[in-house]
């Protein structure tokens, strides 16, 4: 019976963020089993206990149990997580507005690729505007390639749906404006106590003694900020209930004073927003009408609130995505920035990295990102992904949008000539996809002289069939390899596998594929690789898919996206 609760309660928590209810794991027990009615009463105290312990789990780990425990019930998952994205709260088909707002501080990795196409996704679902905004205001964290990098890789990710980009370090003269319209009004002050005194004061709930000071002199201290004080000397606070229990949103800061070098505007402006007065501007400005941003941004949106509250303003419908934490992959911009600068990595798209341009350039494709992040969705609660789960469903989805486009080549790697004895010669039509004929074939003059891979080679076995695909069937006897027929109907009853296979004599090129571990594969592809523009994405048979990197002379250099 026990087991029977267990599973029932694992189902419901994980379809609704992790929580189950009691009412519906009742629901379900009686409808499995009606008799079980007269003993609710005294299942009851354990029904309790076990949402009390299955609730404590995380969705993942609730996943995991039911897998083993009556794994017929995921089946029916599988359908939930692909039916659409959930409806945005509040949103009107033409009326969205939403900003992707990353800091230019390093490039985006596969975190920022989930919210941020997440609103993409509702965007383009309701035909909304999609803003790309640069957060900038802290000088010292700010690299400044990383404008150009991100803009790029959003513009992608997004499928160039970004309707506009704005920089916050281009509107200073506007958040002054609404700076000091706070402090006319008296919603805001200049407080010039030390960080250290203004805690003690906060959090015994007391007003430091510049709260009160007179508009006019806030006023004059104001204008002292840009001129007189130093760094760390007075900062704007806004007024808010210094009574709210979370000490850190008593009379938050909203302006402070820095006179770092900023990478676009130089020594110009000596007094900066904080991240809530710039962001509230900024959405109010243009007309955000939602925004999808990790948890760790709920106590901001109660930050910002006390703005539009003081101008009367509609706030945006915030919603929120749990912490993503990537387990075995490091995704601390801060982190991979420092490794960059010590020379662990080449740079952002090195192809050892998680970030977004590595594995665009690997050739996964933005829906494939889309698809992760529906899986996802919105919702508070916080998900654990191994390393292992998150590349295995990214190249599940890739592949389904790659493999019907991507054309299939012949690559030998690590290739050793191999003659078939008595293979006559042929002329070889080979499809460019098995599936589309209109697409053509490439064609190969043959004899009995062929490229094989070393690798492919090696696991021969006397006396058993092989084939060298739509080209001909052979057995190993000896040491010799010998033609037996060209039918593949032949090779379809009896034979144990095909290879991948270049005729020896004909035109071919030097073909190098970049592995995820940066080691190179080395070989030799039919010459019409060559030819094909840079990004194209190929199959290699046997191989995998890969992405055309650079074309190099005689030699042609892919990305290995996976197989
Ligand atoms: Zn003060």
């Amino acid at each position: 019976m026990k087991k029977s609760i267990r599973k029932w309660v694992l189902d419901n928590a994980r379809k609704y963020d992790g929580k189950a209810s009691m009412g519906a794991v009742v629901g379900k027990l009686l409808a499995e089993n009606a008799e079980i009615k007269a003993k609710l009463k005294e299942l009851t105290p354990d029904i309790k206990k076990i949402i009390d312990e299955v609730n404590n789990l995380t969705v993942e780990q609730q996943i995991k149990e039911l897998e083993k425990l009556a794994p017929e019930l995921l089946v029916e998952k599988k359908i939930v997580e692909e039916k659409k994205l959930k409806p945005l709260p509040g949103a009107e088909k033409g009326k969205v507005v939403m900003r992707l707002a990353p800091s230019p501080s390093g490039v985006q990795h596969i975190g920022h690729a989930i919210v941020f196409s997440l609103s993409h996704l509702y965007c383009k679902e309701y035909d909304g505007k999609l803003i790309l905004r640069f957060e900038d205001t802290k000088a010292e964290d700010i690299y400044a390639p990383a404008y150009k990098m991100t803009e790029d890789v959003l513009n992608w990710l997004c499928e160039n749906r970004i309707h506009q980009i704005a920089i916050q370090s281009d509107r200073l003269e506007t958040y002054y404006d609404y700076g000091e319209q706070l402090i006319s009004k008296g919603k805001a002050y200049v407080c010039t106590c030390s960080a250290d005194l203004f805690r003690d004061f906060m959090m015994k709930k007391k007003a430091c003694p510049c709260r009160d000071l007179p508009v006019k002199e806030n006023l004059l201290r104001w204008d002292k900020m840009f001129v007189e004080y130093e760094p760390g000397a007075a900062v704007v606070r806004i007024k808010t209930d210094i009574n709210d229990p979370n000490p850190a949103m008593r009379d938050w800061p909203a302006l402070r004073i820095n006179h770092s070098v900023h990478p676009r505007t130089g020594e110009k402006y000596k007094v900066w927003p904080l991240m809530n007065l710039a962001v509230a501007v900024d959405d109010h400005e243009m007309g955000v009408t939602h925004t999808i941003r990790g948890k760790d941004h709920v106590d901001n949106a109660k930050r910002q609130q006390h703005i539009y509250d003081f101008f009367g303003w509609k706030a945006p419908i915030h919603s929120y995505i749990g912490k993503i934490k990537f387990e075995g992959i490091e995704v601390s911009k801060r982190k991979l920035k420092a490794a960059i600068e010590r020379g662990h990595y080449d740079d952002w798209d090195d192809i050892r990295l998680p970030t977004v341009a590595a594995l665009r350039r690997r050739g996964f494709q933005p829906g494939a990102f889309h698809k992760f992040a529906q899986d996802m969705g919105i919702g508070l609660n916080d998900k654990l992904v191994p390393a292992v789960d998150f590349f295995k469903s990214l190249e599940a989805h890739n592949r389904d949008i790659i493999d019907p486009i991507a054309n299939r080549y012949f690559f030998v790697w690590d290739p050793v000539k191999a003659a078939v004895k008595n293979a006559p010669e042929q002329e070889v039509h080979v499809p460019l996809h098995p599936d589309d004929a209109n697409r053509g074939h490439r064609v190969f003059k043959t004899n009995s002289n062929f490229y094989i891979s070393k690798e492919e080679l090696a696991l021969l076995k006397a006396k058993k069939l092989y084939r060298l695909k739509d080209c001909l069937n052979f057995r190993k006897e000896g040491k010799e390899l010998v033609f037996e027929s060209a039918e593949y109907d032949k090779f379809h009853k009896e034979g144990e596998a095909t290879f991948t296979w270049l005729p020896a004599d004909a035109k071919l090129c030097d073909v190098e594929v970049l592995m995820p571990d940066k080691k190179f594969v080395k070989g030799l592809g039919e010459s019409v690789l060559a030819d094909l523009p840079v990004s194209t994405i190929v199959q290699f048979e046997r191989f995998g898919f890969c992405r055309l990197d650079k074309k190099d002379g005689k030699k042609v250099t892919f990305w290995f996206a996976h197989k």
